[in-house]
């Protein structure tokens, strides 16, 4: 035992129990502050119990130190302490250490949080000690020295200050020293110790003073604190193993689950439902296959496509149920029809398409399409009745005809129908003559090329209403062209032709601008409307985004939260790495983003979890046939859960029926946009409707012209993520 004199009444310390007790002190700070950040990477419902953890170990802790401390100072007297004090003491310590944690692992530790932060623990430190000293019941009462009460209190929030940081500043900057955790709790227990030993060197103990009553710290309770600070620090890293094992076989579920979606969503992103034959996707995934096998001198091939003569007759007249087994005996005949390497494909209602390898003239491929006109025609049993199927058929030829997709599918198209017009039953070989879709095409292109300057673009909003309430907070932005001639163009007819042509970056951006300044107009007129604008993949990707979106709500002063982005899913899903970083940029921006047509592309589920999305588009496809096929309905469900357990909302696009609308509220769906409610339309002539139906007008809300809510810490105001 080392000894030194120090105060005026000779006081001894024993230094193994002053190393114990910052032993302590280290170990519970590094238990509670693995056990808060907990709080940080898990979802709400466990973030109470995590925090309620950390702050029974912390606090816990810091007062185990503080009688340790005690314990290790040999004096004349033996010191009686007042036990409802002393308790209190541990109460403050526990609440300290819940405030603390509160504020440094439940939001983005800012500046001023982290200062916040560091006056709570340091002062809740500092007033646990001081608590713990008047607990001693002596007389003449302590003294203290003014200076060095004042640095032991400093000293506390500056330690806690930089442990705080330490800690729970890493987890926004993934490049930071792994050990930066490790050295913050370091810190802290240093900083705990610390305190309480510059606050013993301050008191002043009157030599010959007495102490008397209360309770006798001895042997016995140094044990019983002892163990009460070891015991809170296993149960806890008991707790949190039990935990992790727990958590990770839950993952490993949800794991499983994903891919058993995913296979699902494969299968129907690439198969028609009704027929099971390859769908569009899966054709053109072929189409592309057999152009670079081409290319690489492996053989030339044909494209015929497929169009039933008078299909629509027979599906009014005997009905939908006989129009669907008419559509699946012929993909079953066409499957027959041709030879295995082969891929016959339906793209909609009556229409198919065949690639047939290794065709070298326009007679070889003739053949073929007359052994499909011979295999169909056979007559074909449907209830009672005895029908008879004809088909016309177009052909296009690589190298030939063409040697791109796209004009290899419009060339058979083209011959399909010029067969067509000449009475059906029949097939044609593309011929230049017919070629009347490229020009068209040429004609559009150069026409888009002028109609940005001379104002041709309109948008029209569509509401999306909530599921529950029936009330509507956002609306989607959806681009309309008035071409002079043609009038108003959907812009599934130029949006390809823009986005090959790059037109659309700056199509994008007055798309962007535009939509910003009628929500700034209605924000002053008094409705609050959150506005979705579409981005397409090619904006998406383009380095000056950012710029632009942030010029964009500049420019009319526009709330971040105000905005969001829709992004399609395959333009998401392509290049997964590069999109986190992009996602991340946009939401540390503010503006909200969702994923648009989700379920048609062919998602790597397991990315979901690492794109910061708020919300999910279940594409009109799945809503339209979520009644009538069961297999569809599953996949809605899914898609719903699998969104609420990653914390996004769900909107259904193209919800025409209220029967859709009733399927979609019993499976807990948010949102919906479609007919049923209102088609889109120009903002003057939506506006009353707006109005009627809105969610929140400015009125109700507080100037920053967002919806506020409080955190339940009682910090500052947030801006409310949700609808
Ligand atoms: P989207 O983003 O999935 O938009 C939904 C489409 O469904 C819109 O078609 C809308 O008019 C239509 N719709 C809404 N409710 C119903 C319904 O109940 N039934 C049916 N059958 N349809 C419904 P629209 O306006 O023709 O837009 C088509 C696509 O064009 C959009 O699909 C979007 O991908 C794209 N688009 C629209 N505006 C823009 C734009 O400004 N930029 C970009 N890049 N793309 C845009
Ligand atoms: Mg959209
Ligand atoms: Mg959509």
């Amino acid at each position: 035992m080392r000894a030194w004199n120090r105060f005026v009444m000779h006081t001894t310390f024993d230094s193994w129990l002053v190393g114990l007790s910052v032993t302590i002190a280290v170990f519970v700070a590094y238990t509670a502050f693995r056990l808060a950040a907990r709080v940080v990477d898990e979802g709400r419902p466990l973030r109470r119990f995590w925090t309620f953890g950390g702050a029974c170990v912390l606090g816990i802790g810091i007062w185990s130190m503080h009688f340790i401390g005690m314990l290790a100072m040999a004096m004349p007297i033996q010191l009686h302490y007042d036990v409802p004090l002393t308790l209190l003491s541990l109460l403050v310590a526990i609440l300290t250490s819940w405030g603390a944690i509160r504020i440094a692992a439940t939001g983005r530790l800012s500046l001023r949080r982290l200062m916040f932060g560091a006056l709570v623990m340091g002062g809740g430190i500092g007033a646990m000690h001081y608590l713990g000293m008047a607990a001693i019941d002596i007389t003449p009462a302590i003294r203290y020295r003014p200076a060095l009460l004042a640095a032991s209190i400093l000293f506390s929030i500056l330690t806690s200050g930089l442990a705080l940081h330490l800690t729970f500043q890493p987890r926004r900057d993934p490049t930071a020293h792994p050990l930066a955790r490790l050295a913050g709790a370091v810190l802290m227990g240093l900083g705990i110790s610390g305190t309480h030993y510059l606050g013993i060197a301050a008191a002043h103990f009157a030599p010959g003073a007495v102490s008397r009553g209360g309770l006798v710290l001895n042997s016995f309770w140094c044990a019983a604190t002892i163990a009460l600070a070891a015991g809170s620090v296993l149960a806890c890293t008991l707790i949190s193993d039990l935990y992790t094992a727990e958590l990770a076989a839950r993952t490993r579920a949800h794991a499983s689950r994903l891919r058993q979606i995913n296979a699902q969503l494969r299968h129907q992103a690439l198969h028609d439902a009704l027929t099971g034959l390859p769908n569009h996707t899966a054709f053109l995934g072929r189409l592309e296959a057999a152009l670079k096998d081409a290319r690489a001198g492996l053989g030339p091939f044909a494209v015929l496509a497929l169009d039933l003569d008078r299909f629509k007759l027979i599906n009014d007249s005997l009905g939908h149920s006989a129009g669907d087994e008419l559509l699946r005996e012929v993909a079953r005949r066409l499957r027959v029809a041709v030879r295995a390497g082969d891929t016959v494909a339906r793209m909609s209602g009556d229409e198919f398409l065949v690639l047939v390898r290794h065709v070298r003239s326009p007679a070889e491929a003739g053949r073929v399409a007359e052994s499909i006109s011979a295999a169909l025609s056979k007559p074909l049993r449907l209830q009672t009745l005895e029908v008879l199927v004809s088909t016309s058929i177009g052909i296009s030829l690589h190298p030939g005809d063409a040697d791109t997709q796209e004009t290899l599918l419009a060339h058979a198209d083209e011959a399909m129908y010029s067969a067509k017009r000449r009475g059906g039953r029949s097939w044609q070989c593309f011929a230049a003559d017919m070629n009347g879709f490229t020009q068209e095409r040429l004609c559009l292109e150069s026409d888009l090329h002028r109609a940005l300057e001379r104002g041709q673009f309109e948008l029209h909003y569509q509401p999306r209403v909530e599921v529950t309430s029936g009330r509507v907070s956002s609306v989607e932005a959806l681009l309309r062209w008035r071409h002079p001639e043609r009038g108003y163009l959907p812009p599934l007819t130029f949006i390809p032709i823009a986005e090959e042509t790059g037109l659309i970056l700056p199509i994008g951006a007055w798309v962007l601008e535009e939509a910003c300044r009628q929500a700034r107009l209605w924000q002053n007129d008094g409705l609050l409307m959150r506005v979705a604008v579409n981005l397409s993949a090619l904006q998406f990707r383009e380095s000056g985004l950012l710029q632009t979106i942030a010029a964009a709500l500049d420019a009319h002063q526009l709330a971040p939260k105000l905005l969001e982005l829709e992004i399609t899913e395959s333009a998401v899903m392509t290049d997964a790495q590069s999109s986190v970083a992009i996602l991340e940029r946009l939401s540390r921006m503010g503006v909200l983003v969702s994923v648009d047509d989700f379920g048609t592309g062919y998602s790597n589920m397991s990315y979901l979890r690492r794109f910061p999305i708020d919300r999910l588009k279940i594409d009109a496809s799945f809503v339209r046939e979520m009644n009538d096929d069961p297999q569809t309905g599953l996949i809605v469900h899914a898609i719903i859960s699998l969104a609420h357990n990653l914390h996004m909302k769900v909107i259904a696009e193209g919800v025409e029926t209220p029967l859709q609308l009733a399927r979609l509220a019993a499976l807990g769906c948010d949102q919906y946009q479609g007919y049923l409610f209102g088609r889109p339309a120009s903002a003057a002539v939506i506006e009353p409707k707006l109005r009627a139906h809105a969610a929140l007008s400015t009125v109700d809300s507080a100037a920053t012209s967002t919806r506020l809510r409080r955190p339940a810490w009682g910090g500052p105001l947030l801006a409310s993520n949700d609808d």
